[in-house]
């Protein structure tokens, strides 16, 4: 059962179109994953945003101060 011609090149199939993560629009090869440059920005500046944002970690309980002893 050989009678399919062997491809002489590997057809590499279309890359699927990503949806921006920012907007949602379909991703632009040249600014893959997104849709355009101002989209790509937006997501560092969140990103970097989220980075400096440090949640701190306020515990208003004092274990010290149980009172038990
Ligand atoms: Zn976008």
């Amino acid at each position: 059962m050989s009678n399919q011609p062997t491809p002489s090149a590997k057809i590499e199939p279309l890359r699927k179109p990503r949806p921006c993560p920012e907007c949602g629009h379909p991703s632009h090869r040249e600014h893959y994953p997104f849709c355009s440059d101002r989209c790509r920005s937006l997501d560092l500046s969140r990103w970097l945003k989220g980075s400096y944002a440090i949640p701190v970690a306020e515990d208003e309980s004092n274990p010290e101060d149980d009172g038990r002893f």
